[in-house]
C-alpha cells in the first residue's frame, strides 16, 4: 500500500469537506481529500442545487396562472416536457460540478477517489489510494443520507426519498409528503406547482415548527391556497403498497382517520448522518445517540481527540444542516489548523431559508425563543402588501421583527415571494447587534419588497410612514 503524508485530510468532498480544503491549500496547507462518489455532495448532486432549479421551474409554470388572472395575459400551459426540464437542471449541476472540480485542482488539493477509513487518530486508508498520514489534522466531513421511519421502506418508486424524487423518470399526478420541515415543504411546493394533487402530513402541529408560528401560519395559508393540503398534527398510521402507488391511513389532528392515495409517498422526515465504514474507533471517536460526531470544543469544532475536527452534516445541534453554515464551519476549521485564530461559527446568526412558495426566511430567534431566554421584547409585524411591491406581487406575506426593549434586534422572520434573496441585510442587521433606530437610518429602495422590512424597522424606531 502507497503512503504518503498530506498536513491536513478531509474526508468527504460536499460543501463542508471541498470548503475546508480549499480554505486550507488557500492558507498553504498540503491537503488530500478523500471522496467516494462525486465531489460537491449533497448539496450540489442531490440537494440544494437540483431542487432550487425546479423550483425556479415551478415558479415559472406558477406564472402562466398568475399571467392570465391578474394581468390579461392569454395564456395557458400546454403541458411539461419533464425530460428537458430534467436536462437544465442537470447542466446547471454538472456545470458546478465541473467549476469545483476545477476549483479544488487549481488550489492544489489532492483528490482522492475512494471510500475513506480512520485507522487512527492521525491516519486514514483511501481505497484504491492508499495510506495517508495527516501532520497537522483530519477532518470529518461525510455528511448525511435521508432518514425514515421503521417500516417504511423506500423503494425508490412507490415510497421514495428526496433523492429518488429528484431522479425519478417523470412527475406524479399526485404525491403525499411525509414531513413538513424545509425538504418536505419545498418538494410539496414544486409538485403542486407542476400539477400534482398534494397532501402534506407533519407530525408536529404546524409546518417548518422550528421557525417562529407567524411564520408556519402565513406558509400554511400560502401552501393551501394554492391547493395543497395540509395536515399538521397528523401521524401516518399504515401504508399499504397498491399497483399504482401507495395508500396511506391518516389520523389528523382531531383524531379522525383518514386514507389518503398518491402515486408517491415522499420520506422527508429528516437526515442521518453518515459514518458507515468510516472507523470512528480506531480513532477513539464514538458517534452520539443519532449517528453525530460532537466537538469536545466548539469554537473549534475539535473532537476529544485532538487533530480530529468535524464539519456540515455530520454535526449535531446547533449546527443547522445547512449547506452555507458547513461553509463557514469549512472556514474555521481551516483556518484553525493553519494556526489562525478565528471566531466560532454564530449559529444563531445563520440564515435559515425554505425556497417553497410561498418562501420563508429567517435569522435569529423567534419571538417565543427571545421570551424563554428571558429578554423583554418588542415585536412589530408588518404584511408584505402594506407596501407597493408586495400588491404588484399579490401573494402575501409578511415581515416578523423580535428586539429587545429598548435594544437590538433579536430575530427578523420574512415569508412571501423572494423573501430569500430579501434575508441577507437582517443577517447582518442580528449579527451586528443592530437596533432598529440603526436600521431606520438607511433608506431603502422604493418599490422594492424589502421596503416593508424598512418600514417594519421605521414604525419600531417610532418613526413609521406607511404602517398605521
Ligand atoms: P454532504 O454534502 O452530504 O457531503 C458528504 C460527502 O462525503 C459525500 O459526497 C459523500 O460521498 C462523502 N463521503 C461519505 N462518507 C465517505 C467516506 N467514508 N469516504 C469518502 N467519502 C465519503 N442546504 C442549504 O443550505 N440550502 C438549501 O437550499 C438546501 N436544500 C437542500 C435540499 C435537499 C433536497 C437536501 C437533501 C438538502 C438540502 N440542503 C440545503 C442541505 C445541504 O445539502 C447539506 O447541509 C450539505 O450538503 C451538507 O454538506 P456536508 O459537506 O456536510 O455533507
Amino acid at each position: 500500500m502507497t503512503l504518503s503524508e498530506a498536513d491536513v485530510i478531509v474526508i468527504g468532498g460536499g460543501t463542508g469537506g471541498y470548503s475546508t480544503a480549499l480554505r486550507a491549500a488557500a492558507l498553504g496547507l498540503r491537503v488530500v481529500l478523500a471522496e467516494r462518489d462525486r465531489v460537491g455532495g449533497t448539496c450540489l448532486h442531490r440537494g440544494c442545487v437540483p431542487s432550487k432549479a425546479m423550483l425556479h421551474a415551478a415558479e415559472l409554470v406558477d406564472g402562466i396562472a398568475e399571467a392570465r388572472e391578474r394581468w390579461g395575459v392569454a395564456s395557458t400551459l400546454d403541458s411539461i416536457d419533464w425530460p428537458a426540464l430534467v436536462a437544465t437542471r442537470d447542466d446547471i449541476v454538472s456545470r458546478n460540478h465541473r467549476g469545483v472540480v476545477d476549483h479544488l485542482a487549481h488550489a492544489g488539493v489532492e483528490v482522492a477517489y475512494g471510500s475513506a477509513r480512520l485507522t487512527g487518530p492521525r491516519s486514514v486508508v483511501v481505497e484504491g489510494y492508499g495510506e495517508v498520514r495527516a501532520r497537522r489534522g483530519i477532518v470529518l466531513a461525510t455528511g448525511s443520507r435521508p432518514r425514515t421511519l421503521p417500516g417504511l421502506v423506500p423503494d425508490g418508486r412507490r415510497v421514495v426519498t428526496s433523492d429518488d424524487a429528484l431522479f425519478a423518470p417523470g412527475l406524479p399526478g399526485s404525491v403525499l409528503v411525509l414531513g413538513g420541515g424545509a425538504i418536505g415543504v419545498e418538494y410539496a411546493s414544486f409538485h403542486r406547482s407542476l400539477g400534482a394533487e398534494v397532501t402534506l402530513v407533519e407530525a408536529a402541529d404546524r409546518l417548518v415548527p422550528l421557525e417562529d408560528p407567524e411564520v408556519s401560519r402565513h406558509l400554511t395559508r400560502g401552501l393551501k391556497r394554492r391547493g395543497v393540503d395540509v395536515r399538521a398534527g397528523a401521524r401516518l398510521v399504515e401504508t399499504e403498497l397498491v399497483t399504482d402507488g401507495v395508500r396511506a391511513t391518516v389520523r389528523t389532528a382531531r383524531g379522525e382517520i383518514r386514507t389518503v392515495e398518491a402515486e408517491r409517498l415522499l420520506v422527508a422526515v429528516g437526515r442521518a448522518p453518515v459514518t458507515d465504514g468510516l472507523g470512528l474507533a480506531a480513532a477513539g471517536l464514538t458517534a452520539d445517540e443519532r449517528g453525530h460526531v460532537a466537538p469536545a470544543d466548539w469554537s473549534r469544532l475539535e473532537t476529544a481527540v485532538p487533530g480530529i475536527h468535524v464539519v456540515g452534516d455530520l454535526l449535531p445541534p446547533p449546527s443547522l444542516g445547512l449547506a452555507h453554515a458547513s461553509f463557514a464551519e469549512g472556514l474555521l476549521v481551516a483556518e484553525t489548523l493553519a494556526g489562525l485564530a478565528t471566531a466560532p461559527v454564530d449559529y444563531a446568526a445563520v440564515p435559515r431559508v425554505t425556497y417553497s412558495s410561498p418562501q420563508t426566511a429567517a435569522v435569529g430567534l423567534t419571538e417565543e425563543e427571545a421570551r424563554n431566554r428571558g429578554h423583554e421584547v418588542t415585536v412589530n409585524t408588518m404584511p408584505l402588501t402594506a407596501v407597493a411591491k408586495g400588491m404588484v406581487h399579490g401573494r402575501g406575506g409578511m415581515v416578523k421583527v423580535v428586539a429587545e426593549r429598548g435594544g437590538r434586534v433579536l430575530g427578523v422572520h420574512l415569508v412571501g415571494p423572494q423573501v430569500s434573496e430579501m434575508i441577507a441585510e437582517s443577517q447582518l442587521i442580528v449579527g451586528w447587534d443592530a437596533e432598529p433606530s440603526d436600521v431606520a437610518r438607511h433608506i431603502h429602495a422604493h418599490p422594492t419588497l424589502s421596503e416593508a422590512v424598512g418600514e417594519t424597522f421605521l414604525s419600531l424606531a417610532g418613526r413609521g410612514l406607511h404602517q398605521r
